[in-house]
Protein backbone atom coordinates (compact mmCIF):
# COMPACT_ATOMS: atom_id res chain seq x y z
CA UNK A 1 0.00 0.00 0.00
CA UNK A 2 1.41 3.37 -0.61
CA UNK A 3 1.17 6.21 2.68
CA UNK A 4 -1.89 6.16 4.43
CA UNK A 5 -4.08 9.22 3.23
CA UNK A 6 -7.76 9.05 3.64
CA UNK A 7 -9.95 7.06 6.49
CA UNK A 8 -13.09 7.00 6.45
CA UNK A 9 -15.15 6.40 9.88
CA UNK A 10 -18.52 4.97 9.21
CA UNK A 11 -20.71 6.42 12.01
CA UNK A 12 -21.27 9.93 14.14
CA UNK A 13 -22.33 8.03 17.68
CA UNK A 14 -19.91 8.64 20.63
CA UNK A 15 -17.01 6.14 18.70
CA UNK A 16 -17.29 7.94 15.53
CA UNK A 17 -17.14 11.30 17.11
CA UNK A 18 -14.28 10.60 19.74
CA UNK A 19 -12.55 9.07 16.96
CA UNK A 20 -13.10 12.28 14.97
CA UNK A 21 -12.00 14.65 17.30
CA UNK A 22 -8.78 12.42 19.02
CA UNK A 23 -7.55 11.84 15.52
CA UNK A 24 -8.26 15.59 14.03
CA UNK A 25 -6.30 16.70 17.20
CA UNK A 26 -3.00 14.56 17.46
CA UNK A 27 -2.47 13.74 13.54
CA UNK A 28 -3.10 17.41 12.43
CA UNK A 29 -3.89 17.15 8.76
CA UNK A 30 -1.68 14.39 8.33
CA UNK A 31 -4.89 12.58 7.19
CA UNK A 32 -7.97 13.42 4.96
CA UNK A 33 -10.48 12.30 7.18
CA UNK A 34 -14.57 11.60 6.28
CA UNK A 35 -17.01 10.78 8.96
CA UNK A 36 -20.51 8.89 7.49
CA UNK A 37 -23.59 9.48 9.37
CA UNK A 38 -27.00 8.56 8.86
CA UNK A 39 -29.72 11.52 10.41
CA UNK A 40 -32.31 8.49 9.88
CA UNK A 41 -30.62 5.24 11.54
CA UNK A 42 -29.63 7.51 14.63
CA UNK A 43 -27.41 6.46 17.20
CA UNK A 44 -27.55 4.12 20.36
CA UNK A 45 -28.51 7.53 22.29
CA UNK A 46 -26.98 6.18 25.60
CA UNK A 47 -23.94 5.88 27.21
CA UNK A 48 -24.78 8.79 29.80
CA UNK A 49 -21.82 8.04 33.28
CA UNK A 50 -18.15 7.32 32.50
CA UNK A 51 -15.07 6.52 34.64
CA UNK A 52 -12.46 8.86 35.66
CA UNK A 53 -10.05 7.89 32.91
CA UNK A 54 -12.56 10.11 30.58
CA UNK A 55 -10.48 13.51 32.14
CA UNK A 56 -7.42 12.21 30.63
CA UNK A 57 -9.54 12.38 27.17
CA UNK A 58 -10.82 15.39 27.50
CA UNK A 59 -7.70 16.91 28.97
CA UNK A 60 -5.92 15.45 25.44
CA UNK A 61 -8.57 17.45 23.36
CA UNK A 62 -7.91 20.73 25.46
CA UNK A 63 -11.58 20.28 26.71
CA UNK A 64 -12.03 23.20 28.99
CA UNK A 65 -13.80 20.89 31.93
CA UNK A 66 -16.30 23.71 32.97
CA UNK A 67 -17.35 24.20 29.41
CA UNK A 68 -17.65 20.69 28.94
CA UNK A 69 -20.03 19.85 31.59
CA UNK A 70 -22.10 23.22 31.12
CA UNK A 71 -22.23 22.33 26.84
CA UNK A 72 -23.31 18.77 27.97
CA UNK A 73 -25.54 19.24 30.86
CA UNK A 74 -23.18 17.29 32.90
CA UNK A 75 -22.65 16.27 36.81
CA UNK A 76 -19.58 14.62 39.02
CA UNK A 77 -19.59 11.03 39.64
CA UNK A 78 -17.08 10.22 42.50
CA UNK A 79 -18.42 6.27 42.01
CA UNK A 80 -21.28 3.71 41.76
CA UNK A 81 -23.89 2.64 44.68
CA UNK A 82 -24.94 -0.87 44.35
CA UNK A 83 -28.53 -1.41 45.77
CA UNK A 84 -29.77 -4.49 47.04
CA UNK A 85 -27.04 -6.52 45.06
CA UNK A 86 -25.60 -8.86 47.87
CA UNK A 87 -29.05 -8.92 48.99
CA UNK A 88 -32.31 -7.34 49.33
CA UNK A 89 -31.33 -4.24 51.65
CA UNK A 90 -27.27 -3.84 50.83
CA UNK A 91 -26.13 -1.04 49.94
CA UNK A 92 -22.34 -0.16 49.09
CA UNK A 93 -20.61 2.18 47.12
CA UNK A 94 -17.54 1.68 44.47
CA UNK A 95 -15.68 4.82 45.25
CA UNK A 96 -13.15 6.01 42.41
CA UNK A 97 -9.40 6.95 43.78
CA UNK A 98 -7.74 5.61 47.15
CA UNK A 99 -8.91 3.96 50.03
CA UNK A 100 -7.23 4.95 53.45
CA UNK A 101 -3.87 5.15 53.55
CA UNK A 102 -1.10 2.05 53.23
CA UNK A 103 0.93 1.03 56.46
CA UNK A 104 4.00 -0.79 56.27
CA UNK A 105 3.93 -3.05 53.06
CA UNK A 106 -0.14 -3.74 53.03
CA UNK A 107 -3.16 -1.88 52.15
CA UNK A 108 -5.44 -0.63 54.23
CA UNK A 109 -8.10 -3.42 53.87
CA UNK A 110 -6.15 -5.95 55.54
CA UNK A 111 -6.00 -3.56 58.88
CA UNK A 112 -9.89 -3.20 58.18
CA UNK A 113 -10.32 -6.64 58.40
CA UNK A 114 -8.52 -7.41 61.53
CA UNK A 115 -9.98 -4.99 63.65
CA UNK A 116 -13.57 -5.53 62.20
CA UNK A 117 -12.97 -8.88 63.29
CA UNK A 118 -12.22 -7.95 66.82
CA UNK A 119 -15.22 -5.31 66.65
CA UNK A 120 -13.03 -2.55 66.42
CA UNK A 121 -13.74 -0.96 62.98
CA UNK A 122 -16.72 0.73 61.34
CA UNK A 123 -18.08 0.15 57.69
CA UNK A 124 -15.38 -0.22 55.24
CA UNK A 125 -17.27 2.86 53.67
CA UNK A 126 -15.56 5.13 55.79
CA UNK A 127 -11.96 4.71 54.74
CA UNK A 128 -12.70 6.07 51.53
CA UNK A 129 -12.88 9.76 50.79
CA UNK A 130 -14.72 9.28 47.48
CA UNK A 131 -17.96 6.94 49.24
CA UNK A 132 -18.30 9.12 52.10
CA UNK A 133 -18.33 12.38 50.07
CA UNK A 134 -20.72 10.98 47.62
CA UNK A 135 -23.17 9.60 50.77
CA UNK A 136 -22.74 13.09 52.14
CA UNK A 137 -23.72 14.26 47.99
CA UNK A 138 -20.34 16.61 48.05
CA UNK A 139 -18.26 17.33 45.69
CA UNK A 140 -15.16 19.60 44.93
CA UNK A 141 -12.08 18.91 42.64
CA UNK A 142 -9.25 17.56 44.25
CA UNK A 143 -6.54 20.27 46.18
CA UNK A 144 -3.04 20.21 43.43
CA UNK A 145 -1.48 21.82 47.03
CA UNK A 146 -2.50 18.55 49.28
CA UNK A 147 -1.39 15.69 47.52
CA UNK A 148 -0.86 13.62 50.86
CA UNK A 149 -4.30 14.47 52.51
CA UNK A 150 -7.10 12.72 50.91
CA UNK A 151 -9.11 15.91 49.98
CA UNK A 152 -6.06 15.94 47.16
CA UNK A 153 -7.05 12.48 46.04
CA UNK A 154 -10.22 13.05 45.15
CA UNK A 155 -10.97 11.03 41.76
CA UNK A 156 -13.81 11.94 39.65
CA UNK A 157 -15.53 11.17 36.40
CA UNK A 158 -18.99 12.55 34.54
CA UNK A 159 -22.07 11.77 33.92
CA UNK A 160 -23.60 13.71 31.33
CA UNK A 161 -25.83 13.88 27.77
CA UNK A 162 -23.95 11.90 25.36
CA UNK A 163 -26.22 13.73 22.32
CA UNK A 164 -24.65 16.78 23.50
CA UNK A 165 -21.03 15.02 24.32
CA UNK A 166 -20.97 13.64 20.71
CA UNK A 167 -22.36 17.11 18.81
CA UNK A 168 -19.36 18.86 20.75
CA UNK A 169 -16.97 16.97 19.52
CA UNK A 170 -18.57 16.96 15.89
CA UNK A 171 -18.29 20.69 16.07
CA UNK A 172 -14.49 20.38 17.61
CA UNK A 173 -13.64 17.82 14.80
CA UNK A 174 -14.94 19.44 11.84
CA UNK A 175 -13.59 22.94 12.75
CA UNK A 176 -10.08 20.95 12.57
CA UNK A 177 -10.61 19.72 9.30
CA UNK A 178 -13.22 16.48 9.50
CA UNK A 179 -15.41 16.62 6.90
CA UNK A 180 -19.01 14.83 7.41
CA UNK A 181 -21.20 13.36 5.08
CA UNK A 182 -24.58 12.62 5.87
CA UNK A 183 -26.04 9.70 4.13
CA UNK A 184 -26.94 6.23 4.43
CA UNK A 185 -23.95 3.86 3.50
CA UNK A 186 -25.48 0.85 1.00
CA UNK A 187 -22.99 -0.96 -0.14
CA UNK A 188 -19.10 -2.15 0.89
CA UNK A 189 -16.35 -2.77 -1.31
CA UNK A 190 -14.33 -5.19 -1.01
CA UNK A 191 -10.93 -5.65 -3.28
CA UNK A 192 -11.29 -9.39 -4.67
CA UNK A 193 -7.30 -10.13 -4.20
CA UNK A 194 -6.82 -8.76 -1.12
CA UNK A 195 -10.03 -8.99 0.71
CA UNK A 196 -8.91 -5.02 2.08
CA UNK A 197 -11.86 -2.83 1.77
CA UNK A 198 -11.63 -0.22 -0.47
CA UNK A 199 -14.44 2.21 -0.15
CA UNK A 200 -18.28 2.48 0.66
CA UNK A 201 -21.62 3.61 -1.45
CA UNK A 202 -23.80 5.93 0.35
CA UNK A 203 -27.69 6.41 -0.74
CA UNK A 204 -27.26 8.98 -3.06
CA UNK A 205 -24.51 7.39 -5.20
CA UNK A 206 -21.52 8.76 -4.04
CA UNK A 207 -18.68 6.76 -3.74
CA UNK A 208 -16.24 7.17 -0.73
CA UNK A 209 -12.63 5.59 -1.28
CA UNK A 210 -10.27 5.19 2.19
CA UNK A 211 -6.82 3.52 2.76
CA UNK A 212 -8.17 3.22 6.53
CA UNK A 213 -12.07 2.15 7.59
CA UNK A 214 -12.85 2.64 11.30
CA UNK A 215 -15.85 0.97 11.76
CA UNK A 216 -18.01 2.92 14.12
CA UNK A 217 -21.76 2.05 12.87
CA UNK A 218 -22.57 0.23 16.40
CA UNK A 219 -23.81 -2.95 17.20
CA UNK A 220 -24.59 -3.64 13.06
CA UNK A 221 -21.08 -3.95 12.55
CA UNK A 222 -21.77 -2.77 8.80
CA UNK A 223 -17.86 -3.07 7.77
CA UNK A 224 -16.84 -5.57 10.31
CA UNK A 225 -19.13 -7.62 10.73
CA UNK A 226 -21.73 -7.78 7.47
CA UNK A 227 -18.88 -6.74 4.90
CA UNK A 228 -16.19 -8.46 6.26
CA UNK A 229 -17.60 -11.56 8.14
CA UNK A 230 -15.85 -11.22 11.40
CA UNK A 231 -17.93 -13.32 14.00
CA UNK A 232 -18.89 -12.15 17.52
CA UNK A 233 -18.10 -13.71 20.57
CA UNK A 234 -21.53 -14.05 22.81
CA UNK A 235 -20.55 -14.13 26.44
CA UNK A 236 -24.38 -14.44 27.46
CA UNK A 237 -23.84 -17.60 29.51
CA UNK A 238 -21.86 -15.01 31.77
CA UNK A 239 -23.56 -11.71 31.42
CA UNK A 240 -27.38 -12.84 30.84
CA UNK A 241 -28.35 -9.58 30.65
CA UNK A 242 -29.20 -8.78 26.91
CA UNK A 243 -31.98 -6.13 26.97
CA UNK A 244 -32.62 -2.45 28.35
CA UNK A 245 -35.17 0.08 28.46
CA UNK A 246 -34.27 3.22 28.97
CA UNK A 247 -36.30 6.90 30.03
CA UNK A 248 -35.33 10.03 31.02
CA UNK A 249 -37.28 11.60 33.92
CA UNK A 250 -37.24 15.50 35.14
CA UNK A 251 -34.49 16.70 37.10
CA UNK A 252 -35.49 15.64 40.88
CA UNK A 253 -33.86 17.21 44.25
CA UNK A 254 -31.55 13.60 44.73
CA UNK A 255 -28.63 15.41 42.62
CA UNK A 256 -26.06 12.72 43.63
CA UNK A 257 -22.33 12.72 42.48
CA UNK A 258 -22.74 9.03 41.97
CA UNK A 259 -24.60 6.67 39.61
CA UNK A 260 -26.84 4.25 41.15
CA UNK A 261 -27.77 0.91 40.35
CA UNK A 262 -30.24 -1.01 42.45
CA UNK A 263 -30.86 -4.67 41.72
CA UNK A 264 -34.35 -5.76 40.11
CA UNK A 265 -35.09 -9.47 39.75
CA UNK A 266 -33.78 -10.24 36.49
CA UNK A 267 -31.39 -7.66 36.35
CA UNK A 268 -30.60 -3.86 37.68
CA UNK A 269 -31.66 -0.43 36.97
CA UNK A 270 -29.49 2.90 36.85
CA UNK A 271 -30.35 6.51 37.61
CA UNK A 272 -27.80 9.40 36.48
CA UNK A 273 -28.47 12.76 37.34
CA UNK A 274 -27.75 15.40 34.59
CA UNK A 275 -28.81 19.04 35.07
CA UNK A 276 -31.49 19.25 32.45
CA UNK A 277 -33.11 15.56 33.57
CA UNK A 278 -32.02 11.76 35.27
CA UNK A 279 -31.12 9.34 32.79
CA UNK A 280 -33.04 5.72 34.27
CA UNK A 281 -32.64 2.41 32.63
CA UNK A 282 -33.68 -1.17 33.71
CA UNK A 283 -31.05 -3.74 32.46
CA UNK A 284 -32.39 -7.52 32.29
CA UNK A 285 -32.15 -10.56 30.88
CA UNK A 286 -34.81 -11.66 28.12
CA UNK A 287 -35.21 -15.18 29.41
CA UNK A 288 -36.27 -14.18 32.54
CA UNK A 289 -38.06 -11.29 32.01
CA UNK A 290 -40.31 -9.57 29.32
CA UNK A 291 -40.04 -6.48 27.99
CA UNK A 292 -43.03 -5.22 29.36
CA UNK A 293 -43.41 -6.60 33.14
CA UNK A 294 -38.99 -4.41 32.37
CA UNK A 295 -40.68 -1.14 31.49
CA UNK A 296 -42.97 -1.45 34.59
CA UNK A 297 -40.68 -1.80 37.20
CA UNK A 298 -38.44 1.09 35.32
CA UNK A 299 -41.77 3.43 35.56
CA UNK A 300 -42.32 2.30 39.15
CA UNK A 301 -39.01 3.06 40.58
CA UNK A 302 -38.87 6.82 38.92
CA UNK A 303 -38.40 9.25 41.66
CA UNK A 304 -40.02 11.69 39.02
CA UNK A 305 -41.79 12.62 35.70
CA UNK A 306 -40.60 10.46 32.67
CA UNK A 307 -40.03 12.41 29.94
CA UNK A 308 -40.58 10.88 26.69
CA UNK A 309 -41.47 7.07 25.97
CA UNK A 310 -39.50 4.40 26.83
CA UNK A 311 -36.48 3.26 24.26
CA UNK A 312 -35.99 -0.51 24.07
CA UNK A 313 -32.37 -1.86 23.14
CA UNK A 314 -31.60 -4.96 22.35
CA UNK A 315 -27.81 -6.21 22.75
CA UNK A 316 -25.46 -9.72 22.85
CA UNK A 317 -22.95 -9.25 25.82
CA UNK A 318 -19.81 -10.22 23.87
CA UNK A 319 -16.78 -9.05 21.49
CA UNK A 320 -16.31 -9.26 17.80
CA UNK A 321 -13.37 -12.22 17.09
CA UNK A 322 -10.88 -9.35 16.20
CA UNK A 323 -11.62 -5.51 16.49
CA UNK A 324 -8.87 -4.94 13.70
CA UNK A 325 -8.94 -7.03 10.78
CA UNK A 326 -6.68 -6.15 7.72
CA UNK A 327 -7.64 -2.39 7.02
CA UNK A 328 -10.45 -2.53 9.19
CA UNK A 329 -10.74 -1.28 12.84
CA UNK A 330 -13.96 -1.58 15.12
CA UNK A 331 -14.52 0.80 17.55
CA UNK A 332 -17.89 1.01 20.06
CA UNK A 333 -20.44 -0.84 19.65
CA UNK A 334 -19.40 -3.05 16.79
CA UNK A 335 -16.19 -3.92 18.37
CA UNK A 336 -18.57 -5.21 21.19
CA UNK A 337 -20.29 -4.80 24.22
CA UNK A 338 -20.06 -6.45 27.81
CA UNK A 339 -23.52 -4.15 29.29
CA UNK A 340 -23.46 -1.07 31.24
CA UNK A 341 -22.68 -1.71 34.44
CA UNK A 342 -19.10 -0.15 35.98
CA UNK A 343 -19.99 2.42 32.87
CA UNK A 344 -16.74 1.21 30.88
CA UNK A 345 -18.73 1.68 27.35
CA UNK A 346 -17.04 5.34 26.17
CA UNK A 347 -13.91 4.26 28.66
CA UNK A 348 -13.22 1.16 25.41
CA UNK A 349 -13.88 3.45 22.76
CA UNK A 350 -11.40 5.98 24.33
CA UNK A 351 -8.75 3.31 24.61
CA UNK A 352 -9.25 1.51 21.33
CA UNK A 353 -8.69 4.99 19.90
CA UNK A 354 -5.18 5.49 21.72
CA UNK A 355 -4.13 2.46 21.25
CA UNK A 356 -4.50 2.66 17.53
CA UNK A 357 -2.97 6.14 17.68
CA UNK A 358 0.28 4.37 19.57
CA UNK A 359 -0.01 1.37 16.67
CA UNK A 360 -0.91 3.70 13.45
CA UNK A 361 -0.10 2.36 10.15
CA UNK A 362 2.27 3.69 7.95
CA UNK A 363 2.85 2.11 4.19
CA UNK A 364 1.11 -1.03 4.93
CA UNK A 365 -0.75 -3.08 7.36
CA UNK A 366 2.04 -4.47 9.83
CA UNK A 367 0.70 -7.95 10.44
CA UNK A 368 2.17 -7.86 13.82
CA UNK A 369 1.06 -4.66 14.46
CA UNK A 370 -2.74 -5.88 13.98
CA UNK A 371 -1.57 -9.01 15.64
CA UNK A 372 -0.40 -6.41 18.99
CA UNK A 373 -3.74 -4.31 18.58
CA UNK A 374 -5.66 -7.31 19.09
CA UNK A 375 -3.84 -8.96 22.10
CA UNK A 376 -3.86 -5.83 23.94
CA UNK A 377 -7.96 -5.43 23.07
CA UNK A 378 -8.79 -9.12 23.86
CA UNK A 379 -6.79 -8.70 27.17
CA UNK A 380 -8.46 -5.33 28.32
CA UNK A 381 -11.89 -6.82 27.55
CA UNK A 382 -11.40 -9.77 29.07
CA UNK A 383 -10.36 -8.38 32.82
CA UNK A 384 -13.34 -5.35 32.28
CA UNK A 385 -16.10 -8.68 31.68
CA UNK A 386 -14.63 -10.68 34.90
CA UNK A 387 -14.86 -7.23 36.87
CA UNK A 388 -18.31 -7.16 35.99
CA UNK A 389 -19.51 -10.56 36.24
CA UNK A 390 -18.03 -10.86 39.82
CA UNK A 391 -20.92 -7.98 40.52
CA UNK A 392 -23.22 -10.64 39.52
CA UNK A 393 -21.54 -14.35 40.82
CA UNK A 394 -20.70 -13.13 44.13
CA UNK A 395 -24.55 -12.70 45.65
CA UNK A 396 -26.43 -14.45 47.97
CA UNK A 397 -29.37 -13.53 46.27
CA UNK A 398 -31.21 -16.38 45.50
CA UNK A 399 -34.84 -15.12 45.55
CA UNK A 400 -35.45 -15.35 41.64
CA UNK A 401 -34.35 -17.74 38.82
CA UNK A 402 -32.40 -14.83 37.57
CA UNK A 403 -30.08 -14.28 40.85
CA UNK A 404 -30.10 -18.62 41.42
CA UNK A 405 -28.63 -18.41 37.85
CA UNK A 406 -26.02 -15.90 37.90
CA UNK A 407 -25.10 -16.96 41.32
CA UNK A 408 -24.50 -20.70 40.94
CA UNK A 409 -22.88 -19.63 37.25
CA UNK A 410 -19.11 -21.09 36.27
CA UNK A 411 -17.23 -17.91 36.12
CA UNK A 412 -14.06 -17.47 33.57
CA UNK A 413 -10.99 -19.41 35.54
CA UNK A 414 -9.36 -15.88 35.50
CA UNK A 415 -12.12 -14.49 37.63
CA UNK A 416 -12.51 -17.77 39.70
CA UNK A 417 -8.50 -17.32 40.66
CA UNK A 418 -8.83 -13.66 41.94
CA UNK A 419 -12.35 -14.40 44.31
CA UNK A 420 -10.42 -17.70 45.90
CA UNK A 421 -7.08 -15.51 46.32
CA UNK A 422 -9.10 -12.46 47.51
CA UNK A 423 -10.95 -14.98 49.86
CA UNK A 424 -8.34 -16.27 51.65
CA UNK A 425 -6.10 -13.52 52.43
CA UNK A 426 -7.57 -10.81 50.97
CA UNK A 427 -4.71 -9.83 48.18
CA UNK A 428 -5.57 -8.93 45.30
CA UNK A 429 -2.81 -7.71 42.04
CA UNK A 430 -3.70 -5.55 39.54
CA UNK A 431 -2.32 -7.66 36.43
CA UNK A 432 -0.24 -5.31 33.63
CA UNK A 433 -2.39 -2.45 32.44
CA UNK A 434 -6.03 -3.77 33.36
CA UNK A 435 -8.43 -0.91 33.42
CA UNK A 436 -9.35 -1.67 37.33
CA UNK A 437 -7.06 -1.35 40.05
CA UNK A 438 -7.08 -3.42 43.43
CA UNK A 439 -8.91 -0.49 44.88
CA UNK A 440 -12.31 -1.03 42.57
CA UNK A 441 -12.08 -4.67 43.37
CA UNK A 442 -11.33 -4.77 47.00
CA UNK A 443 -14.39 -3.01 47.09
CA UNK A 444 -16.83 -4.66 44.93
CA UNK A 445 -15.79 -7.89 46.73
CA UNK A 446 -16.12 -7.11 49.89
CA UNK A 447 -19.36 -5.27 49.00
CA UNK A 448 -20.31 -8.03 47.70
CA UNK A 449 -19.84 -10.19 50.48
CA UNK A 450 -16.35 -11.81 49.52
CA UNK A 451 -14.47 -11.49 53.24
CA UNK A 452 -11.59 -12.87 53.69
CA UNK A 453 -11.12 -15.83 55.93
CA UNK A 454 -7.87 -13.55 57.46
CA UNK A 455 -6.24 -10.85 56.32
CA UNK A 456 -2.41 -10.76 55.71
CA UNK A 457 -0.16 -12.37 58.33
CA UNK A 458 1.55 -9.31 57.93
CA UNK A 459 -0.80 -7.38 59.59
CA UNK A 460 0.75 -9.04 63.31
CA UNK A 461 3.65 -6.69 63.24
CA UNK A 462 1.43 -3.37 64.18
CA UNK A 463 0.42 -3.52 67.61
CA UNK A 464 -3.60 -3.81 67.62
CA UNK A 465 -3.71 -0.31 69.94
CA UNK A 466 -1.74 1.11 67.12
CA UNK A 467 -3.95 -0.14 64.14
CA UNK A 468 -6.82 1.04 66.20
CA UNK A 469 -5.30 4.64 66.18
CA UNK A 470 -3.94 4.37 62.60
CA UNK A 471 -7.97 3.67 61.39
CA UNK A 472 -9.53 5.77 63.49
CA UNK A 473 -6.69 8.34 62.28
CA UNK A 474 -7.63 7.94 58.62
CA UNK A 475 -11.45 7.86 59.44
CA UNK A 476 -10.90 11.20 61.19
CA UNK A 477 -9.11 12.92 58.59
CA UNK A 478 -12.06 12.15 55.62
CA UNK A 479 -14.70 13.01 58.18
CA UNK A 480 -12.24 16.81 58.54
CA UNK A 481 -12.24 16.49 54.56
CA UNK A 482 -15.61 16.04 53.73
CA UNK A 483 -17.04 19.23 56.17
CA UNK A 484 -14.85 21.26 53.90
CA UNK A 485 -16.34 20.22 50.60
CA UNK A 486 -19.60 22.03 49.30
CA UNK A 487 -22.47 20.27 48.41
CA UNK A 488 -22.46 18.44 44.34
CA UNK A 489 -25.46 20.57 42.91
CA UNK A 490 -23.83 23.92 44.90
CA UNK A 491 -20.96 23.40 42.98
CA UNK A 492 -22.06 22.53 39.85
CA UNK A 493 -24.18 25.81 40.04
CA UNK A 494 -21.26 27.60 40.47
CA UNK A 495 -19.14 25.96 38.71
CA UNK A 496 -20.38 25.06 35.39
CA UNK A 497 -24.38 25.45 35.08
CA UNK A 498 -26.29 24.49 31.92
CA UNK A 499 -27.71 27.55 30.40
CA UNK A 500 -31.50 26.89 30.52
CA UNK A 501 -33.10 25.06 27.51
CA UNK A 502 -34.67 26.61 25.02
P1 LIG B 1 -24.12 4.12 17.85
O1 LIG B 1 -24.44 5.16 18.85
O2 LIG B 1 -25.17 3.10 17.54
O3 LIG B 1 -23.71 4.86 16.52
C1 LIG B 1 -23.71 4.20 15.27
C2 LIG B 1 -23.56 5.23 14.18
O4 LIG B 1 -23.43 4.55 12.94
C3 LIG B 1 -24.73 6.18 14.04
O5 LIG B 1 -24.28 7.47 13.74
C4 LIG B 1 -25.49 5.63 12.85
O6 LIG B 1 -26.24 6.60 12.18
C5 LIG B 1 -24.32 5.13 12.00
N1 LIG B 1 -24.69 4.13 11.02
C6 LIG B 1 -25.09 2.86 11.24
N2 LIG B 1 -25.37 2.27 10.06
C7 LIG B 1 -25.13 3.17 9.09
C8 LIG B 1 -25.25 3.17 7.67
N3 LIG B 1 -25.67 2.11 7.01
N4 LIG B 1 -24.92 4.29 7.01
C9 LIG B 1 -24.48 5.40 7.66
N5 LIG B 1 -24.36 5.46 9.00
C10 LIG B 1 -24.69 4.35 9.70
N6 LIG B 1 -21.35 3.51 27.93
C11 LIG B 1 -20.83 4.22 28.94
O7 LIG B 1 -19.65 4.58 28.90
N7 LIG B 1 -21.59 4.56 30.01
C12 LIG B 1 -22.88 4.18 30.14
O8 LIG B 1 -23.53 4.54 31.11
C13 LIG B 1 -23.44 3.38 29.10
N8 LIG B 1 -24.71 2.95 29.18
C14 LIG B 1 -25.21 2.17 28.17
C15 LIG B 1 -26.49 1.64 28.28
C16 LIG B 1 -26.99 0.79 27.29
C17 LIG B 1 -28.35 0.19 27.43
C18 LIG B 1 -26.22 0.52 26.14
C19 LIG B 1 -26.76 -0.33 25.03
C20 LIG B 1 -24.96 1.07 26.01
C21 LIG B 1 -24.43 1.86 27.03
N9 LIG B 1 -23.14 2.38 26.95
C22 LIG B 1 -22.62 3.08 27.98
C23 LIG B 1 -22.33 2.16 25.76
C24 LIG B 1 -22.38 3.42 24.89
O9 LIG B 1 -23.71 3.82 24.70
C25 LIG B 1 -21.72 3.16 23.57
O10 LIG B 1 -20.46 2.61 23.79
C26 LIG B 1 -21.56 4.44 22.79
O11 LIG B 1 -22.75 5.13 22.68
C27 LIG B 1 -20.98 4.19 21.42
O12 LIG B 1 -21.94 3.77 20.50
P2 LIG B 1 -21.47 3.69 18.99
O13 LIG B 1 -21.05 5.04 18.55
O14 LIG B 1 -20.54 2.55 18.85
O15 LIG B 1 -22.82 3.27 18.23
Amino acid sequence: MAQLKRILIAGGGSAGWMTAAMFARLFKGLYEIVLVESDAIGTVGVGEATIPAIKKFNELLGLDEDDFLRRTQGSFKLGIQFNDWLRPGSSYVHGFGVIGRDLEWLRCHHYWLKMRAEGRAGDFDRYSINTWAALANRFMRPRADMPDSPIGQIAYAFHFDAGLYAALLADYAQARGVVRREGRIVDVAVDGDSGFLSAVTLDDGEVLAADLFIDCSGFRGLLIGQALGIGYEDWSHWLPCDRAVAVPSERSDDFTPYTRSTARPAGWQWRIPLQHRTGNGHVYASRHMDDAEAETILLRHLDAAPVGEPRRLIFTPGRRRAAWVRNCVAVGLSAGFLEPLESTGLHLIQSAILRLVRLMPDAGFDPATIAEYNRQTDFEMERIRDFVILHYKATERGDTPFWRHVRDMDVPDTLARKIALFAANGRIFREDDELFAEESWIQVLIGQGVVPRAPDPLVDVTPPDEIARYLSDVEAVIAKCVALMPNHAAFVARSCAAPPLT
